[in-house]
């Protein structure tokens, strides 16, 4: 006879979490060296009750992809759960600018001026002030957002004048072409400004580690696949 707690079921969230930090550490490991790595669980599209078993585990860095839709989900929970590294990746309009400061701590997606004013003048009124990433557009991909190569160093100078703490840079490769070159490219680019990359996501995380990445923006292998449409 098997007991009842020996065929309990771990929650899909926390089996994939596991998983995820497992092979985080080990490339972490593969890599040698110093540096900290850090997992951005990237929770979009997923509902309080996929999400709560990553915060009961201990997991608190979370990425989203859009303001509304953070804006719903996550004030309750760190009601619940206490303090919150809230990521996010997705662009940002300047009108939802004063939301998104006072719901992230850190904007990922700053790829223009316009929009790094916005956050300014926005963490002005808060009274509070995200840390950010500059976006690469490191294919140079027509349709994707993020600043040209050439223009980074610029926008980073803006950045600076405005106030904006930057912490570092962050870019998506092309789909469906090796991501180490634009892995390394991001790195280079990083390097020439003191600055750490986020770059990695459920595909290819474990190469970014190994190129290098500070964070990498894992959704699909923790939380399972998303609905096509809600991808975004
Ligand atoms: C959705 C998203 C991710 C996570 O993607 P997965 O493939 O599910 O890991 C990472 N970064 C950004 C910018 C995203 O929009």
């Amino acid at each position: 006879m098997t007991r009842s707690t020996d065929v309990e079921e771990v929650h899909p969230t926390i089996a994939g979490l596991r998983r995820v930090l497992d092979r985080v550490a080990a490339a972490v490991e593969a890599r040698g060296g110093p540096g900290e790595v850090q997992l951005v669980a990237v929770s979009k599209t997923f509902g309080p009750e996929a999400i709560r078993p990553a915060l009961q585990f201990g997991h608190r860095v979370f990425g989203e992809n859009r303001v509304q839709e953070a804006k719903s989900k996550w004030p309750a929970l760190r009601e619940e759960f206490g303090d919150i590294a809230l990521h996010l990746l997705g662009p940002l309009q300047s009108n939802k600018a004063k939301d998104a400061v006072a719901l992230f701590d850190v904007i990922e997606s700053v790829d223009r001026e316009k929009i790094a004013t916005a956050i300014a003048r926005a963490a002005d009124t808060v009274g509070r002030m995200p840390r950010c990433l500059v976006q690469v557009n490191i294919g140079r991909e027509p349709q994707k957002a993020g600043a040209a190569p050439e223009e980074t160093s610029a926008l980073l100078d803006r950045c600076r004048a405005l106030g904006l703490p930057v912490l570092g840079l962050m870019a998506i490769p092309p789909a469906g072409e090796p991501a180490g070159p634009y892995f390394d490219a991001l790195m280079a680019l990083a390097a020439e400004h003191g600055l750490a990359t986020s770059m990695g996501m459920s595909g290819d995380f474990e190469e970014a580690i190994r190129h290098g990445a500070r964070w990498v923006r894992v959704g699909s292998a923790i939380f399972g696949a998303r609905p096509p449409l809600a991808a975004g």
